[in-house]
């Protein structure tokens, strides 16, 4: 659970330097993305994000209600407004904003930030606060996504 007014001033200094995103853009994108990548086998292993283990991290669940986000509603602290399976509330000393992370399968982005955010601790943005209790306090492996750079090179293996 967040208490975000503790570090509500390291938050608020970066809180105008990103442009509201629509949170609907970026969810449309991620899984049509990840739904070509899966359907073209072909593809499979030149599109396959690198995937870094970032070590066994605490998780637990946040939502915009006013006992997990104050008057912060969705607003996170990079500026976008925070979306269910997108959004995640990080330490931005242990993983810098707008690291994408997959915990259990589903990738989100780090864009947020919490006074009980500490460490090896990933807060997960819910629509509703019963999806937060469901969740509880968790344990997982966290993974960094990068994409490949065979993306973006010809793949030239002989030079
Ligand atoms: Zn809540």
């Amino acid at each position: 659970m967040k208490c975000r007014h503790l570090l509500a001033g390291v938050c608020l200094s970066v809180l105008l330097t990103a442009a509201a995103e629509l949170c609907t853009a970026a969810a449309d994108g991620a899984p049509a993305e990840l739904e070509s990548t899966a359907s073209s086998q072909s593809q499979e292993q030149a599109d396959a994000p690198l995937l870094t283990p970032l070590g066994i991290f605490t998780t637990t669940g946040y939502c915009p209600c006013e006992s997990c986000s104050g008057r912060w509603g969705r607003l996170t602290s990079t500026g976008v407004l925070a979306c269910a399976g997108h959004t995640a509330a990080v330490d931005p000393q242990v993983i810098p904003y707008g690291s994408r992370l997959m915990i259990n399968g589903t990738i989100y982005t780090a864009e947020d930030c919490g006074g009980g955010v500490n460490g090896n601790h990933i807060d997960i943005f819910y629509s509703t606060h019963e999806e937060c209790r469901v969740h509880g306090t968790q344990t997982a492996e966290v993974y960094l996504v990068q994409q490949a750079a065979a993306q973006d090179a010809a793949p030239s293996p002989l030079s």
